[in-house]
């Protein structure tokens, strides 16, 4: 698959270049390959170039893909939006857990996190676009849902997420992920019972992912620069 190569190769081109001339070091970002839309075979594809997290936001088609290719050893991200309902399947088929908003949807997944796995990675998504559509939590609840995670044993709270309002000039990216970078100092400051410092900043996309590595991201989440264009999303597909 040639075409995979190739994007592929100018994602990496890209992401040296930018820690270049940010000054970091790229073994310290993880490249997120975001496979939604992606049939199982473009993941064998970029497993095959040495591709091992995969992020999955509707949770019928991932547990399908994650069944599918259960023989190799890949990190399954979930970076959807959770309805309640799903955390026992999600506790059970992931890794990570980036998008955690509340308290409740928390404590189901630690509640529901099986026994004989470790314990589950998740991230506190925080609404930097101030949209009332877009998802994730205010900065003002961030103090109090990282304390409640801290408490619960069957969740390892490693950093935040933020998917912010898109735009295409280079300083308006910067401006979100600047925010979040501050946001982790803070926590990583605070001394809350139980606390441990923050190492995950999950931010950066196809199209903004230099602002994110100069705003100190640590996972890049790639879909489009990787696999191409998505089909468009049919809502029966999920559960
Ligand atoms: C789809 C998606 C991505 C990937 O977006 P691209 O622009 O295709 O790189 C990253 N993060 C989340 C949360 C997504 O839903």
């Amino acid at each position: 698959m040639a075409k995979f190569d190739q994007r592929l190769h100018t994602l990496q081109q890209r992401i040296h270049r930018a820690c270049l001339n940010s000054h970091r070091n790229p073994t310290s970002i993880m490249l997120l390959a975001v496979s939604k839309r992606h049939p199982a075979k473009a993941i064998e594809t970029a497993y095959s170039k040495g591709l091992r997290h995969f992020g999955e936001n509707y949770l019928q088609e991932a547990v399908d893909k994650i069944q599918q290719l259960s023989h190799l050893p890949i990190h399954w991200h979930f970076i959807g939006a959770i309805q309640s309902n799903k955390t026992r399947v999600i506790s059970q088929y992931f890794d990570w857990v980036h998008t955690v908003a509340n308290s409740k949807v928390a404590q189901r997944l630690n509640d529901q996190r099986p026994d004989h796995l470790p314990p589950l990675n998740v991230c506190i998504q925080i609404n930097t676009s101030k949209e009332k559509t877009k998802s994730g939590i205010d900065f003002e609840q961030l103090a109090p849902l990282a304390q409640t995670i801290f408490q619960l044993p069957r969740l390892q709270l490693r950093g935040l997420m933020t998917i912010p309002a898109p735009s295409d000039n280079l300083q308006q990216q910067r401006q979100p992920f600047q925010q979040l970078y501050q946001y982790q100092q803070y926590c990583n400051q605070q001394n809350y019972p139980h606390s441990y410092p923050l190492d995950s900043l999950s931010m950066g996309m196809s199209n903004d992912l230099e602002a994110a590595i100069y705003e100190h991201t640590t996972i890049l989440r790639i879909g489009t620069a990787l696999f191409g264009k998505r089909a468009i999303k049919q809502d029966k597909e999920d559960i």
